[in-house]
């Protein structure tokens, strides 16, 4: 999931760039490969992404208007599922044509990589790759949870070196673009331990995740998902809705700040 895709993109130097992305008319972009990058994410360092999604539609069961991928779509015609046998096969061509190893292989692209009907698979196909061709090479998730609780996907999910779920601050519905039980996503927090929360910390037209009423709401939840690390940061790259702004630096180091005191055990990252 973008606002799933690592974040920000300098071209790691003497690296070829695999993969393409096309912008959309109406904002955003979607990529048109299953393998793309590497980027030097700010958060993983060297990483190679994988869009399981279909090509040319965004696929996700949020709907966050900050997402780089610009808003949901139907499922574009005539595209389909790529297989996990296709997944494997594009990611071990990958591995082989770069002259190094990624530090990370990272589920991302474009929308929520665990809506695959065959993600279990994939996840199967996508480590044998890694332990093939690039076994130093971790292989995380960005995902928004959701399905964390489904007992198949939880355990593929498992089997990743990393999980980092979304929980961000403010009112879900608008922030996310849909309602759900944060709840639901704690107990899945909890299920998929050892896990990092990731928080886009954003504001809307009549919503504020970083006011001092959003950051008390949401704060109980970080605590009581029982991250190993905490990763927050604000917006990268054109949202889908040009409305959502940038939270400043300053803010985010604050709300960091609140988070160690309240878990002084956990790794607390700022990123801007
Ligand atoms: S969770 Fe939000 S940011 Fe991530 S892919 Fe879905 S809509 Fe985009």
């Amino acid at each position: 999931m973008p606002g799933a895709t690592p974040r920000s993109t300098d071209r790691p130097f003497g690296l070829p760039q695999l993969g393409s992305k096309r912008a959309r008319p109406d904002g955003g972009f979607l990529w048109e490969t299953i393998v793309n990058g590497p980027v030097r994410s700010r958060r993983l360092g060297v990483s190679l992404g994988l869009n399981v999604l279909p090509l040319q539609s965004k696929l996700c069961t949020f709907d966050c208007p900050y997402c780089e991928c610009g808003r949901n779509t139907p499922k574009a015609p005539d595209a389909r599922w790529p297989s996990p046998d296709e997944i494997g096969h594009r990611l071990r061509q990958a591995l082989a044509r770069l002259s190094s190893a990624p530090d990370w292989i990272t589920f991302a692209g474009n929308g929520e990589p665990t809506m695959h009907p065959r993600f279990a698979t994939v996840v199967d196909r996508v480590l044998d790759a890694r332990d093939a061709c690039a076994p130093a090479a971790r292989v995380g998730i960005l995902t928004n949870g959701l399905a964390g609780a489904k007992p198949a996907v939880g355990a593929a999910l498992a089997r990743l070196d990393a999980r980092m779920v979304k929980l961000d601050p403010g009112p879900v519905a608008a922030v996310n673009g849909v309602t759900y039980d944060r709840g639901g996503i704690v107990a899945a927090c909890r299920t998929l331990a050892p896990v990092i929360v990731q928080a886009m910390v954003a504001r809307g037209p009549d919503w504020d995740g970083a006011s001092e009423g959003a950051v008390a709401e949401w704060l109980p939840h970080v605590v009581a998902s029982r991250p190993v690390g905490v990763h927050l940061y604000s917006l990268d790259r054109a949202p889908a809705d040009p409305r959502v702004r940038k939270v400043p630096r300053e803010r985010l180091d604050e709300m960091a700040t609140a988070i160690r005191a309240a878990l002084p055990s956990c790794d607390v990252q700022v990123f801007d």
